[in-house]
């Protein structure tokens, strides 16, 4: 998934500095480049509108990106999905040289925003990639009331209940059934 940029500039007079981009994408577009561990997958078509503007060397890149992505549940390991409606606004700079002493460059907070491009392409696929990403909640939940699963046999305590005895047992309780033997003693 790959966005030419040598188209840009290309057209009419040659004076032209902006494309924009009205593009939708299958899930089955993305099941290829889908990593194993990959933490979300892809279930509905992906919006992709964005604004290709040509600044000298570097590309300005603003747009939104729809979809729904279906997660796995951190409490009880059931998929369930999210909307993703991201608005995004990014900058495209030519791929630096490796530095001679091979050292780290110093990050700013300007790279935040600041991707780089290839061979006149810009990778719409890691793109798309990166939005979906940052609208990864931090911990997924099917839902904030969700009971996770009873960790002794397994079950989603969602879907019903198991014999086990809860570990912890109220400490008002248990002093109570302490005072009671003692007074049947
Ligand atoms: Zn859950
Ligand atoms: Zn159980």
């Amino acid at each position: 998934m790959q966005f030419d940029l040598r188209q840009l500039g290309r057209k009419g007079s040659g004076t032209l500095r902006d494309e924009h981009v009205d593009r939708t994408f299958q899930p089955s577009d993305f099941a290829a480049s889908v990593v194993e561990d990959e933490e979300y997958k892809v279930v509905a078509p992906v919006h992709l509108v964005m604004d290709v503007h040509k600044d000298r060397e570097a590309y300005r890149v603003s747009g939104n990106i729809t979809t729904r992505l279906q997660l796995e549940c951190g409490r009880c390991l059931e998929a369930f999905e999210i909307p993703v409606d991201s608005a995004f606004e990014l900058r495209y700079v030519p791929e630096p040289a490796p530095t001679a002493d091979g050292g780290e460059r110093e990050v700013t907070e300007d790279d935040l925003t600041t991707s780089y491009y290839k061979g006149e392409s810009i990778d719409v696929g890691e793109l798309m990639h990166e939005q979906f990403v940052l609208a990864l909640p931090m911990k997924p939940l099917c839902s904030d009331a969700c009971k996770g699963l009873c960790p002794h046999c397994g079950t989603n305590l969602n879907k019903g209940t198991c014999d086990c005895k809860p570990t912890w047992t109220d400490p008002r309780l248990a002093a109570l059934e302490g005072l009671m033997k003692s007074n049947k003693e």
